[in-house]
């Protein structure tokens, strides 16, 4: 919260590293070794987006007998969003939850629709849960402003 209040007041937007007792701006050199080494770049498939070319990692062909989909004989396509849900375009930016005719209707945390709602920390379960806190504390504000008023005839 600091850094982006700082990032706010002197306007200027970046990246910061607030674990700079283990997080070096390189990264895991180590790591980076192995995932090259086993790992090459490849298309991927995200959910409500869609195929991204050279987005995500494939297992390099030496490795490929620890690929679970071929392994397995997987078929790995696009997911498609329940009907109605409009996640693709909430994670793009697009659209707001609340934008979505099912939010807070049919799509809850407690019998989500989509997989924006899913997790706490989907788009929609946090935007649901911190709406709701929002409007309770509006709520609350207009109640009390409301005692006080009525005490104060
Ligand atoms: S509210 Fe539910 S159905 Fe609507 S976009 Fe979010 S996850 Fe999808």
């Amino acid at each position: 919260m600091i850094s982006l209040s700082q990032q706010i007041a002197e306007d200027d937007p970046r990246i910061d590293i607030e674990y700079k007792r283990v997080v070096k701006p390189e990264g895991n050199i180590k790591a980076q070794e192995i995932l090259n080494k086993v790992f090459k770049v490849s298309d991927a498939y995200w959910r409500g987006i869609g195929k991204i070319k050279n987005s995500g990692l494939a297992f390099k062909d030496r490795y490929e007998g620890y690929d679970a989909a071929r392994k397995f004989q997987l078929k790995i396509t696009e997911s498609i969003e329940p009907k109605g849900c409009i996640c693709g375009n909430v994670l793009l930016g697009l659209n707001l939850p609340p934008d979505c005719v099912l939010f807070g209707k049919r799509c809850t945390p407690l019998s989500p629709v989509g997989p924006c709602m899913v997790s706490s920390e989907g788009s929609c379960a946090a935007y649901y849960k911190y709406d709701i806190k929002r409007r309770g504390r509006e709520r609350e504000r207009e109640i009390r402003g409301k005692g006080e008023r009525e005490k104060g005839k």
